[in-house]
């Protein structure tokens, strides 16, 4: 077979006549990935999505210091396999999946010498490949210099992207950490801040296919990486820069022979396939076993109002006395603990919590020597003796999990750490949460004691400043597409304070209703949540407000995309055992008005639906569906919908 593929975008050549072509089908026929051997021996892909080109010819391979293995190559052969897989995680969107996969591992060899696989798995709703390179002669080890992984996206795409940061800016030096805005339906061909963009990456072609890239299965074994931009729609596979971590460090990836690389991951289809893809777990591996069964839930935590001074025993005994009214099993108390309050006064903390049913998580910084951040403790969690010295203290205390943060971007080491803190915890009995952090990449299976992380402009962006606040609802129209689709996000939110300050008088106002805090306790996933509320919240919210957020769930069974726009609003729904929660939330200016069918509750059953009026007063009332099981809604600008059934 011989076709001629052309693309602009000097700096990712594949054109010319390609030698080979083969197609590896979806399940269901609707997704295909093609691979192609282009002139000069260049590996390429395309995908397209029912028929349409969704990816351009798009460059493959790796370049490392044992050889070039992104040209010269020969194709050996294609082996196609069939996967099927059935997995149960409690922690993710979908408590039990069935992976379904066609995968092809096309072998490639170079001077006569077997160097490369690259593996494409493609199922329903996504394209995913790696690379496996082998040993050359004594060479039993390499490093990846970098990747000519490429997605090169049809003329007239925009994109939903977060500039990747430049290193060692930002508060106390700690960037980048994957906490900057998204522009929404940008035209293509810019590259961030000069740096590329964070993953994940959402495009929409013209003719309205999404397609989400990212990546997953990242351990210490590679390094994190990032999207560049070479050339209007021309994006390849970026590695951490150098500055990063202080500038020590290579910026490369060195692996043992054979080795494989990360996934790379493409999801394509209608939205509801970037909402409901499960692909970021689906391909990776549990790295170890529970030490115990985890307990995920929810909490109260109390510095997202009170801030630094809050850390201390008074204020942190009223919290666990707030959890305990809610009925939630934790309390986070961030930084300064050790300071503020002291070891042995956390043990007492921790004793009463027990009494009371409430476990403690606990703040640490991740330092070391990668930025600046002065919070403390500090010099706990980089070093293992003396992390795992203090491990076991909070293990002999019953210390429930740790909130670890400011780590110091995407390097090599730095994701070692990563794994470092969360296989010593799970020796210790420990949950982990990540903050100032670096996206999860298919953690949650990978690591059974992962909890979350934030990667993500958090609600502590709503205290700090006026504009968050005012753009809160825009902001989480996007992550339910984009962000939190691929892994928890531990975002904080759900605040029902009218103001962010102790006394609810002082400070940043929330713009966003009630119900908007109701509807985005089960629009944001993570099977961990400390909830934004404060104990001046049994009395001062609504009682329905208490009551729901007394019983939301934080783990679900599934997940449904109904309607949304990123950016401008969204509906979906989640379920928990027999019970779904339909949630909806509008950034726009205009009241959202729809007629959403709703085919998860039985027919003419009555619902509870709490909703906004135009002022954005909440109220809950009872609703019976009709027969054909629709309903219309209206959610005005910075409002929420919740429909659950009775
Ligand atoms: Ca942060």
């Amino acid at each position: 077979m011989s076709i001629k593929t052309t693309f602009a975008g000097l700096a990712l050549m594949c054109l010319t006549i390609t030698t080979y072509a083969q197609s590896i089908q979806s399940p269901d026929g609707k997704v295909t990935a093609t691979l192609e051997m282009a002139e000069g021996g260049k590996p390429c892909y395309k995908v397209s999505y029912e028929g349409t080109e969704v990816l351009n010819a798009s460059p493959l391979g790796v370049n490392t210091n044992i050889g070039d293995f992104t040209q010269g190559l020969e194709l050996k052969e294609v082996k196609e396999n069939k996967v099927s897989q059935s997995y149960d995680l409690r922690n993710i969107k979908q408590s039990h999946v069935d992976y379904e996969a066609n995968e092809a591992v096309a072998s490639y060899t170079q001077r006569g010498n077997v160097v490369m696989d690259i593996i494409f798995r493609v199922s329903n709703r996504d394209v995913a490949f790696c690379y496996k390179i082998y040993p050359r002669r004594d060479n039993r080890v390499c490093v990846v210099e970098s990747e000519a992984s490429g997605f090169s996206l049809p003329q007239g795409t925009t994109s939903f992207l977060c500039p990747q940061s430049k290193p060692m800016g930002g508060f106390a030096r700690t960037s980048p950490s994957y906490e900057t805005s998204y522009n929404c339906d940008e035209p293509v061909g810019k590259n961030g801040w000069g740096e590329g963009y964070s993953f994940p990456c959402l495009f929409k072609t013209v003719q309205g296919q999404w397609v989400l890239i990212s990546e997953t299965g990242t351990d210490g074994n590679y390094v994190g990486c990032r999207l560049l931009n070479m050339q209007d729609g021309n994006y390849r596979i970026g590695f951490p820069q150098q500055g990063e971590m202080n500038g020590a460090g290579s910026t490369s990836a060195a692996i043992a022979l054979p080795g494989q690389t990360p996934w790379r991951t493409i999801t394509v289809g209608p939205l509801a396939n970037i909402v409901e893809t499960t692909v970021p777990f689906d391909l990776v591996e549990q790295k170890y076993k529970a030490s115990q069964e985890y307990i995920y839930g929810k909490g109260s935590w109390s510095w997202i109002i009170g801030m630094d001074n809050s850390c201390n025993y008074d204020e942190q005994k009223r919290y666990i006395d707030f959890s305990a009214a809610m009925g939630y099993q934790s309390v986070l108390i961030d930084a300064f603990w050790d300071r503020q309050i002291g070891y042995d006064r956390i043990a007492e903390l921790a004793r009463y919590g027990k009494e009371k049913g409430v476990g403690l998580f606990l703040w640490y910084n991740s330092n070391g020597s990668w930025n600046d951040a002065p919070q403390t403790p500090i010099g706990k969690m980089n070093n293992s003796r003396i992390r795992r010295e203090e491990m076991k203290w909070m293990h002999d205390n019953g210390i429930r999990g740790i909130k670890v943060d400011f780590f110091g971007g995407d390097k090599q080491p730095m994701m070692q750490l990563y794994e470092d803190i969360l296989a010593d915890a799970n020796d210790y009995g420990l949950l982990v949460i990540f903050h100032g952090c670096t996206l999860p990449r298919g953690w949650e299976r990978m690591y059974p004691n992962y909890a979350a992380s934030e990667a993500v402009l958090a609600s502590e962006n709503l205290h700090f400043g006026q504009g968050a606040c005012d753009a809160e609802a825009h902001n989480a129209c996007i992550h339910a597409f984009i962000r939190n689709t691929v892994g928890s996000m531990d975002f904080g939110g759900s605040t029902l304070n009218k103001r962010y300050s102790a006394d609810n008088q002082h400070g940043t106002t929330r713009r966003t209703s009630d119900v908007y805090a109701l509807a985005t306790a089960v629009l944001f996933q993570s099977a961990v949540q400390h909830f934004a509320l404060a104990p001046n919240n049994l009395t001062d919210a609504p009682a329905w407000a208490i009551d729901f957020m007394k019983t939301v769930p934080t783990t679900w069974d599934e997940v449904k995309f109904i309607d949304g726009y990123p950016g401008k609003y969204v509906i979906m729904a989640r379920r928990s055992a027999g019970k779904w929660y339909v949630v909806g939330i509008n950034a726009e200016q205009q009241t959202l008005k729809k007629t959403i069918t709703l085919p998860m509750f039985e027919k003419g059953s009555t619902l509870q639906v709490y909703s906004d009026d135009p002022q954005l007063q909440g109220s809950v009332k009872a609703v019976k569906q009709n027969k054909k099981q629709q309903l219309t809604v209206t959610i005005p600008c910075n409002g929420g919908l919740v429909i659950t059934s009775k």
